[in-house]
């Protein structure tokens, strides 16, 4: 106890690099939130509700702005009782107390934190938040509100560095056309080897002109992250099917997918571009966890051994085996994000695990994961707490010197980010 309250202090004015985000622009954000509720229920918490037996409709209403406050609170007030206890809801309440000054959420406090919410948004609070309070020098960002993939404005650098997803380019003939491919980049396509150039020109010319940092993945919210060796030509052959207009199920597509990630990939390695990607626990319901255990991308680490692979969420549930899949490939990263608001007690147990059996320079431990900013800063408590834990917990074994708990806790925080993004 002693060990883990010096720690976390001494954590307190660290730089961080934060891995991972889907912050809306401040902009954006002033524009759209009109109250506490809308915003806390934007995603996370949202899922606990909808688990706890909420109907996805009355979820809309709580989201969108036809209901004032009080209305809203009275839909969720029962929700928020049941779902109180978890990593998510604490993450808000620990963001209501420390930001907005509200210590209990009830119906008299209700209006008060609106009001405080209020009061915070306006221009400034993402730099109060981000900067002045979180010391956060960048955060990798993957946008999630690109109006046009031809046409993207790199994120403010003095905040952001841009981590660029291409999964749109693997989901041809579902949820993206040919036509609308052409017409974002401007170029046309008629063969296989001419859509491979256009995704690889598009990559160069992103790092180029925008600078980007690192490639993302989020494939595993589509599919199995299994990717298997499929020839040029059972790949072109499911291009041209598509190309042709036919409609092809999930399996006969996967050829072309599979092919068009190692082309990926290739670019990846060519650029020297990190590859991010999403692994374990999807956000959301009713996805299948059992496609997008980190065991799956095996084979990816293996036959790219130039490419640095950034394993998101530590694979949650499955951090062990990344822990152990980390021990025996140099170009693979474990990535705490999102993973400390998940369960905190997860996150110590599988902290101390990884340092148990893995160089300290190989665990990114902070990512904030989400999209708005007071998500952001009540992660990052948590993130701090759970690394003054686990190191506490190493300290109290004896398997850690006092004297290295700091400079470890920078290499999560700060180092190891930097290392594997840049300044
Ligand atoms: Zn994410």
């Amino acid at each position: 106890m002693e060990n883990r309250k010096w720690i976390r202090e001494g954590m307190q004015d660290m730089p961080v690099i934060d891995t991972h985000e889907h912050l809306e622009t401040e902009a954006a954000r002033m524009a759209g939130r009109k109250d506490f509720i809308g915003l806390y229920m934007t995603h996370y918490a949202s899922t606990d509700v909808l688990i706890a037996g909420l109907p996805p409709e009355k979820m809309a209403l709580l989201q969108g702005g036809r209901l004032d406050v009080q209305e809203k609170w009275a839909i969720l007030k029962p929700y928020w009782e049941l779902c109180r206890n978890t990593t998510y809801f604490r993450a808000l309440q620990r963001a209501s107390i420390d930001l907005f000054g509200i210590t209990q959420l009830d119906d008299d406090t209700c209006l008060q934190l609106n009001a405080a919410f209020l009061q915070c948004s306006r221009p400034g609070w993402y730099r109060q938040i981000l900067k002045d309070i979180c010391h956060i020098r960048y955060c990798v960002l993957d946008d999630l509100f690109i109006e046009s993939p031809g046409d993207i404005k790199p994120p403010d650098q003095e905040f952001y560095r841009e981590s660029a997803k291409y999964d749109l380019f693997l989901d041809l003939g579902e949820g993206t056309s040919a036509a609308e491919l052409m017409g974002a980049y401007h170029r046309s396509f008629s063969t296989l080897k001419e859509y491979v150039r256009l995704l690889g020109d598009t990559v160069q010319t992103a790092k180029r002109e925008r600078g980007i940092v690192a490639l993302k993945s989020a494939i595993a919210y589509q599919r199995t992250i299994l990717f298997e060796n499929a020839s040029f030509s059972a790949a072109e052959s499911a291009f041209d099917r598509i190309m042709r207009g036919e409609a092809l199920s999930g399996a006969e597509r996967k050829p072309l997918q599979d092919y068009l990630m190692h082309e990926l990939l290739g670019t990846a390695a060519d650029l020297a571009l990190p590859f991010q990607i999403h692994a374990g626990l999807q956000e959301g319901t009713g996805f299948d966890l059992r496609e997008s255990r980190p065991a799956n991308l095996i084979s990816l680490f293996r036959q790219h051994p130039g490419v640095r692979f950034d394993v998101f969420h530590t694979g949650y549930p499955y951090g062990y085996e990344l822990a152990a899949i980390c021990k025996q490939f140099p170009n693979v990263w474990a990535d705490l994000c999102w993973v400390h608001v998940i369960s905190q007690e997860y996150a110590v147990r599988v902290l101390e695990e990884m340092l148990e059996v893995l160089p300290s320079n190989k665990i990114l431990g902070f990512g904030g994961d989400y999209i708005f900013v007071e998500g952001t800063y009540a992660h990052l408590q948590f993130a701090k707490e759970n690394i003054a834990e686990a190191l506490s917990n190493r300290i109290d074994k004896g398997r850690l010197d006092k004297a290295d708990a700091l400079g470890l806790a920078k290499r999560l925080l700060h180092d190891n980010a930097e290392v594997l993004f840049g300044e």
